[in-house]
């Protein structure tokens, strides 16, 4: 079994309320193997809902919506559940859908809403990471493919 963002599932769950459908991930969620997650709606955000960078400020890393507001709270209070999720199903590996502020992998915006993305984790991601659950990215579906199939 594998975690994986709502969004790529078809869940529209991204910010603007559109979702970044994979029909591989889809098929993944059909045959059981596959629990679909959106971490910022499990945080209490709404969708649709401002865009979100992340922003180290004061030597602490907070997340910053495009009017200026500190939703640091709910993308914790999101990876926590997520987290949560993985240890009562006993889940071991998430993909997940790179650039988000919660899932981003390899990389994720600079916290300037330009459009500039930096190396970095988002907050689900990391604390997932942490947990001890391997992460994989769309662009890697082939090794998670052989990593679930044990081949
Ligand atoms: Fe998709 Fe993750 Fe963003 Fe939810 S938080 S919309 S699952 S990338």
């Amino acid at each position: 079994m594998v975690i994986v963002s709502a969004c790529l599932a078809g869940f529209c769950c991204r910010y603007d309320g559109k979702s970044n459908r994979d029909e591989r991930v889809v098929d993944l969620v059909r045959s059981g193997r596959a629990l679909p997650v959106c971490p910022e709606q499990l945080g209490g955000l709404a969708t649709p809902r401002n865009c979100c960078e992340i922003r180290i400020q004061g030597g602490s890393r907070r997340v910053i919506n495009s009017e200026g507001q500190d939703v640091t709270g709910a993308f914790e209070r999101g990876a926590l559940e997520v987290a949560k999720l993985a240890e009562i199903y006993g889940i071991r590996c998430a993909l997940l859908q790179e650039r988000s502020p919660s899932c981003g992998v390899n990389r994720v915006y600079d916290g300037t809403f330009s459009g500039k993305l930096i190396p970095g984790k988002g907050i689900t991601a990391g604390l997932l990471e942490e947990k001890g659950v391997i992460l994989f990215t769309p662009g890697e579906m082939d090794e998670l493919v052989r990593y679930l199939t044990g081949k």
